[in-house]
């Protein structure tokens, strides 16, 4: 029983995991789009140099927003901080790889 909840654990952590990589891959990709184009006015239209700050500003709260749902221990629900390749949890101790 106790060694089916921790296969359950590491799912979850994977699960997260993965997410955890494109939503960071996607943030990267919007930031750095945005700074092409403030660099380059016209390259894909007219954007105001005050539009494309918003949408940095949207992209990376977007990100953080779904890190503090999602970057989560799948045991204890606390978050998991910075480290994207976190073998233990800090907080429960609970193995997550
Ligand atoms: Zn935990």
């Amino acid at each position: 029983m106790e060694k089916k909840d921790h296969n359950q654990i590491l799912r979850g952590f994977h699960a997260r995991q993965s997410r955890q990589l494109v939503a960071i891959a996607m943030a990267l990709f919007l930031v750095l789009l945005s700074a092409v184009l403030y660099k380059r006015p016209g390259v894909l239209g007219d954007f105001s140099k005050g539009a494309l700050f918003g949408a940095q500003i949207v992209a990376i709260a977007a990100f953080l927003a779904f890190t503090s749902l999602n970057w989560r221990c799948p045991a204890c629900n606390k978050n998991l901080g910075t480290d994207i390749n976190r073998r233990v949890c800090k907080k429960c101790g609970t193995r997550l790889r």
